[in-house]
């Protein structure tokens, strides 16, 4: 504390082009954290506060699975205190990355490890002739208890690299976790009025942890958990026969791809395109209006609203 007014103090008589100088001396105080996804990154951000540098490694704009690091990424990795990351599903470049490291005192977060994953087989589904699904769903912060699992792991990994500011990291993991407990609830009491409770997805799907959560159903006519494989036809057509079934007027579809799949079924049934934000990572314009987990969590709980009807 003590050294910061000083430098506050110093700062004031000097001129602007030392600022940065000195600000960057300040900075040497804070932990440095990687994050690959988004919502880690978000989630580390609220915690951290002013004692952390947080990154994300994914560029604006960037489809997660398909993203590949590059050199200088490494070089970020090597050079943080934590690198915190979603696990092999969702990561599966991250092995070979940690193996080529050489930092001996970075902190290795796989959050995979701490939260209960889903099988493929865990997700309920309309029709069984079709399950070709397999392996694990990485998407565990569409379910915000979950996250509020990855959450408490962030705290605590924190207050071991940075004891000092323990009391700091915690109070800010207390007031956020209480705020995935309202948006929790939120969503628990909206749920209970939708009229149709089948999500029907015109992207990759991401939210089985949110459908399992909540106790809705979920239609994809992507196989498995990336945007990758591109969906048979015959999955497509399904998928339209299922919107004429319940009387649909929205399809979702994902976030950072075009919706190629999604429109096809818009245009054969004449519904309302609308994102469903999988919140994998950010566009850029998305980055500079400061969207946040939370907002955008509070978004597609609207969508949803919107798209499945209310029962009043
Ligand atoms: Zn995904």
């Amino acid at each position: 504390m003590k050294r910061i007014f000083m430098t506050a103090a110093v700062l004031l008589c000097i001129p602007a082009a030392l600022f940065a100088a000195g600000a960057q001396e300040a900075e040497t105080d804070q932990i440095t954290v990687v994050t690959t996804i988004f919502p880690l990154y978000d989630f580390a951000r609220e915690i951290g506060g002013e004692h952390a540098d947080v990154s994300l490694i994914l560029p604006p704009g960037v489809e997660a699975h398909s993203f590949e690091p590059a050199p200088r990424d490494i070089v970020r990795i090597n050079h943080a205190d934590i690198f915190i990351y979603a696990g092999e599903a969702m990561e599966p470049w991250a092995h070979r990355v940690i193996e080529s490291l050489s930092n001996p005192e970075l902190v290795l977060v796989d959050i995979s490890e701490h939260v209960a994953l889903l099988e493929a087989d865990d997700h309920h589904h309309d029709d069984d002739d079709d399950h070709h699904h397999s392996g694990t769903d990485p998407h565990f912060w569409t379910d915000p208890l979950t996250a509020r699992r990855a959450v408490q792991v962030i705290e605590s990994v924190f207050i071991q690299a940075d004891g000092d500011h323990e009391e700091y990291y915690r109070k800010n993991s207390q007031e956020y976790q209480g705020k995935l407990e309202e948006l929790h609830l939120q969503i628990k009491e909206a749920v209970e009025d939708f009229e149709v409770r089948t999500i029907l997805y015109g992207g990759h799907f991401a939210f089985g942890y949110f459908a399992h959560r909540y106790g809705l159903d979920h239609v994809s006519p992507y196989r498995g958990f990336s945007p990758s494989a591109e969906p048979a036809p015959q999955s497509i057509s399904q998928l339209i026969e299922l919107m004429r079934e319940y009387e649909l007027d929205v399809v979702y579809h994902e976030e950072l791809i075009d919706p190629r799949v999604a429109r096809i079924i818009a245009d054969e049934t004449g519904a309302q395109l609308e994102l469903l934000h999988g919140m994998h990572n950010v566009s850029r314009e998305e980055l500079e209006a400061g969207v946040t987990y939370l907002s955008l969590m509070e978004d597609n709980l609207q969508k949803l609203i919107e798209g499945l009807g209310t029962k009043k």
